[in-house]
């Protein structure tokens, strides 16, 4: 099973809820596609690292075949080939790596080279296995990087909690693509409320089961509670705003691993994912 933990932003608990979700049940594979910015493997320290890299082809043009035709600019639907003076101009900014430039030249002078935008690491910790993708500094885009790590993990059984890209980026949403559930991290704000509506309409857009995390609760007011009443999503659970777990958290401790009490908090939101999940595949059945 693939379960997806999403946030509206940074900095509402995303990672921090991944990472005790998938330490709080052993043998399970903590996978962090927040490429952009990975820092579960702080908190995890993997050891027995394998680490590979991540390459995309981008067209290179021999300018003493090239005839300055423009086929290839007029096919590049992302702008990124501009034809001046008979002189190709390739921005490698905005490409996308699709190849076509290179089928539709006529004359053949156009060849797709690799080229490293970043890394995948893979390692262990206690019985955890930990992925880690890394977009290289500079680079535009990770989505092809999260693309290595859902073939990755085709090869791995067992429950898998995916740290998904803040937001609802194109990152955020191949990191959810696959996913069984996706469970969506809330702060108890005005702010944290409207960042829920923009993840929720993401998942109900791609039909996917899901339920709320309540992150930081403070007091009896919390507007991304009312969110989740008013549209009947269901709450999996609720963090408090805690002085301990701000400690933990600024130490790169693991929370479950560390106090009793957070194994068995996170054991109960894992318990009511699975019970969500087994409803809504009955339903759907
Ligand atoms: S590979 Fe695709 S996106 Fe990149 S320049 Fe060629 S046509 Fe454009
Ligand atoms: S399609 Fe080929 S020959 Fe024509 S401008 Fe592009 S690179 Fe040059």
């Amino acid at each position: 099973m693939k379960i997806a933990v999403l946030s509206g932003k940074g900095g509402t608990g995303k990672t921090f809820c991944t990472v005790n979700l998938a330490a709080s049940q052993a043998h399970s594979t903590y996978v962090d596609c927040d490429v952009e910015e990975p820092n579960g493997h702080l908190f995890f320290k993997p050891e027995s690292l394998v680490t590979t890299d991540v390459n995309v082809l981008y067209p290179m043009v021999d300018s003493e075949k090239c005839d300055g035709c423009r086929q290839c600019a007029d096919f590049c639907k992302f702008n990124a080939i501009a034809v001046i003076q008979n002189q190709i101009k390739i921005f490698g900014d905005v490409c996308h790596s699709c190849g076509g430039c290179a089928l539709v030249c006529p004359q053949n002078a156009i060849t797709d080279i690799p080229k490293k935008i970043g890394s995948i690491a893979k390692g262990t910790s206690r019985t955890n296995t930990v992925i880690t993708g890394t977009l290289d500094i500079g680079e535009e885009t990770g989505v092809p990087i999260i693309k290595d790590i859902e073939t990755m993990l085709t090869s791995i059984d067992g429950l898998i909690f995916v740290d998904c890209a803040p937001g609802t980026s194109c990152a955020a949403v191949e990191s959810v693509q696959n996913a069984d559930f996706c469970l969506l991290v809330a702060e108890p704000t005005i702010f944290g409320a409207h960042n829920l509506d923009m993840i929720y309409s993401l998942v109900k857009m791609l039909q996917k089961p899901c339920g709320v995390v309540l992150n930081k609760s403070i007091g009896d007011d919390n507007p991304s509670l009312d969110y989740c009443i008013e549209n009947n999503i269901p709450v999996m659970g609720e963090i408090q705003f805690e002085e301990e777990l701000g400690k933990l958290n600024s130490d790169a401790l693991v929370a479950v691993w560390e106090d009793k009490k957070y194994q068995e908090i996170f054991d109960k939101i894992f318990q009511n994912i699975i019970k969500e999940a087994n409803h809504e595949t009955i339903a759907n059945s």
